[in-house]
């Protein structure tokens, strides 16, 4: 046994431990990163980077059917999934060795190898322990599934999916969230036949109905095709593929079936509860500066409950770097959290939706407006519907924006600064929106909202 002391020792290198190594050694602290596969985590191997490379190759196949409508000479030939394939990997391996020089430049000691809670104060990585004043846990989430439902063979999660080398002729996809939404649209780009399975009333179940509701209008006229409000009951499979039967009788064949219900927490085994770290429901507990039961124990990223998304983990770990070292960073809750789905069309929001705004506000204290994008230029022009719907307190600030529309995504942060700073639509509009852009919809809904509405009634 040996014994390595550093100021902080972090378990897991995904993207909330790695970000709380790089900002704890700036600010001076020795730190041992403790990473079983590869640091980057999921979102650099098997999440973000690789689903939007995936998004990508599938908005060019839509692009290149669609360009003899703007007056581009194309052929659409298909999909080769080995060339899609090397272009994923090619942007995650070159994402993969720039973190890696970023981690080494900045001093982290990167260990290799599955790290157990052995102390409050103390990770065992094999025959070594890493003892630091402060531990940050970060062991990040994976694919959960359904009481009865086992993964395996033609039954995948999003891990699989990334990595299949063929287009599947038909796939079912279970569950209308964020990562069933994102897979069902690649596959439908690469020319599969595609059905969501939803157990609650609407895709996206966590946005706003209306973005809800447009969603579904967009993947209707895509042919992707969903059943919402009703329950899975089983799936068996053969060698070639899975029927899916509902709990409304019905059943549906495929070549696979995507499990997309959610991630759950990675904290089984690894010591966490024998060191006295408490959880809840599986999620590491935490108070809202990220401290565990245990004085000296942080935890960070999809282990803790809340949004699951690579830049909260970006957040909490610098936060917890910078707690640490007694910095007071200010607290960042979840509300505040842009989110993004990049699905065709993109869907995003900040802040509350407007059914949540009236349970905190009332009825008669919320105002919103929807600005449709058939209004915007822009949007016209790269051929996309959609649109923009602007939540505020009456008389008070703009509290949610929910957008839903090819590229919106990109308009998220002018809507997170509106929300994140309070501001009022009447401060917003005499900023100018550069004309013909889609960010002149969040402009125009802006100006409405202030009671001057230019291209809207
Ligand atoms: C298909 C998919 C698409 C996604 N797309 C997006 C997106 O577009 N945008 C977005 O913001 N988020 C996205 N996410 C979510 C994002 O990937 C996660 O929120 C993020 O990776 C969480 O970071 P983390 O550090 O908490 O955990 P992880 O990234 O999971 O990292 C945890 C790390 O800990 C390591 N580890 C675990 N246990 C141990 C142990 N005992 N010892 C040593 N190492 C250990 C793991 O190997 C892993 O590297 C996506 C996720 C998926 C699955």
């Amino acid at each position: 046994m040996t014994d390595h002391n550093f100021d902080i020792v972090i378990l897991g290198g995904g993207s909330g431990g790695y970000a709380a190594a790089i900002r704890a050694s700036e600010l001076g602290k020795s730190v041992a990163l403790i990473e079983k596969d590869k640091v980057g985590g999921t979102c650099l191997h098997r999440g973000c980077i690789p689903t939007k490379a995936l998004l990508h190759s599938a908005e060019v196949a839509d692009t290149t059917r669609s360009a003899p409508s703007v007056g581009v000479k194309t052929t659409f030939e298909g999909i080769d999934m080995p060339a899609v394939t090397a272009y994923r990997e090619g942007i995650v391996a070159k994402k993969f060795k720039g973190l890696e020089g970023l981690i080494k430049a900045r001093g982290v000691t990167v260990v290799a190898g599955e790290g157990h809670l052995t102390a409050a104060n103390s990770v065992t990585v094999g025959d070594d322990t890493y003892v630091g004043t402060d531990i940050i846990l970060a062991t990040g989430s994976y694919s959960r599934t359904l009481p009865g439902l086992e993964i395996g063979g033609r039954v995948i999660t999003s891990d699989h999916a990334l990595e299949l080398a063929e287009v599947p002729a038909r796939v079912i996809v279970l569950g209308g969230g964020v990562i069933g939404v994102e897979f069902a649209s690649v596959w439908k780009s690469f020319g599969a036949e595609v059905t969501i399975v939803e157990a609650l009333p609407h895709l996206v179940p966590n946005e706003d109905e209306a973005v809800s509701k447009t969603l579904e209008r967009a993947f209707r006229r895509r042919g992707i095709k969903y059943t919402l409000g009703v329950r899975f009951q089983s799936v068996t499979q053969s060698a070639d593929g899975v029927t899916v039967t509902l709990e409304d009788g019905s059943t549906h064949e495929a070549d696979y079936l995507l499990v997309a219900v959610g991630r759950g927490p990675a904290t089984d085994g690894l010591g966490f509860e024998a060191a006295g770290v408490a959880l809840e429901r599986g999620f590491v507990a935490v108070d809202e500066r990220l401290h565990t039961s245990v004085p000296g124990v942080w935890a960070v990223g999809d282990i803790t409950p809340g949004l699951q998304l690579a830049h909260r983990g970006f957040a909490q770990g610098i936060f917890v770097a910078e707690e640490i070292a007694g910095l007071s960073p200010i607290v960042v809750p979840d509300l505040g959290i842009p989110k993004v789905t990049y699905c065709d069309p993109e869907v995003a929001s900040v802040g509350l939706t407007e059914a949540q705004a009236i349970d905190a506000h009332g009825a008669d204290q919320v105002e919103s407006y929807n600005y449709n994008l058939a209004g915007n230029g822009k949007s016209e022009i790269i051929g996309t519907a959609g649109m923009i719907k602007v939540v505020r307190e009456k008389d008070g600030p703009v509290i949610g924006v929910h957008m839903v529309g090819a590229r919106v995504g990109e308009l998220i942060g002018e809507a997170q600064l509106v929300v994140g700073w309070d501001a009022h639509p009447e401060d917003i509009a005499p900023f100018i929106h550069a004309h013909p852009t889609q960010n002149e919809a969040l402009g125009e809904a802006f100006l409405a909202l202030a009671g001057k509405p230019l291209h809207a009634l």
